[in-house]
């Protein structure tokens, strides 16, 4: 990354949004066609009416990261529409680091584009679906966008979620100088529930 801030940067105030960790699997697909590209992605256009889709690769590898909360039978039915439609389908139901490194090796051989995901600001790790950040410093206008893996989220869990990320924002590798008042903006939840109706709407069921 290479960045670094000096400690004495003065933070004006961090704006957290909270992860909300829920089911996780990777899915991966072969597209042999454009029109194959355009189906998965039509597929998991239509999974993001039901979960949170974050896409990682578009081109002959296709992949996404899917969340649910609570029921995760639809990680079974995307997996059998890619079964049934697609020649090589693979999904895993847990990821790591090992899953993006496999997908990034897969995508360099076949010269598909791989998107830039969410690194933990302590461990590094890659993470999807990672808690958020962004943190003002009265040094500059461009705030500093920052997320951590649900691991390093969990470990340093408090009750208070301003104590919480303050302490996140300090232990990252940028070195902030986070005072223990700091102020804090808790920010509205970005996912939204949807409503039933709407997701009986969606073709996918069943
Ligand atoms: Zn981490």
């Amino acid at each position: 990354m290479g960045r670094s801030y000096s400690r004495q940067a003065e933070i004006d105030h961090i704006r957290f949004f909270p992860a909300h960790p829920g089911n996780r699997a990777v899915f991966m697909v072969e597209a042999r066609s454009r029109k194959e590209m355009r189906q998965v992605r039509e597929l998991f256009d239509m999974v993001g009416q039901l979960a949170e889709v974050v896409p990682i690769s578009h081109g002959t590898v296709m992949s996404y990261a899917v969340q649910v909360q609570g029921d995760t039978s639809l990680f079974g039915k995307i997996e059998w529409l890619l079964k049934t439609q697609f020649t090589f389908s693979v999904v895993e139901r847990s990821f790591s680091d090992v899953t993006f490194r496999l997908i990034r090796s897969l995508c360099e051989e076949s010269n598909t584009p791989v998107e830039e995901l969410p690194e933990c600001g302590i461990c590094a790790t890659v993470d999807p679906f990672p808690t958020r950040a962004t943190v003002d410093l009265k040094s500059q206008e461009e705030p500093l966008h920052l997320a951590y893996c649900t691991r390093c989220t969990a470990r340093f869990a408090e009750e208070d979620e301003q104590v919480l990320i303050r302490e996140l924002v300090r232990r990252d590798r940028l070195r902030l100088r986070v005072a223990a008042d700091a102020p804090v903006m808790l920010m509205p939840e970005i996912i939204e529930e949807r409503p039933e109706w709407e997701s009986d709407a969606v073709a996918i069921t069943g």
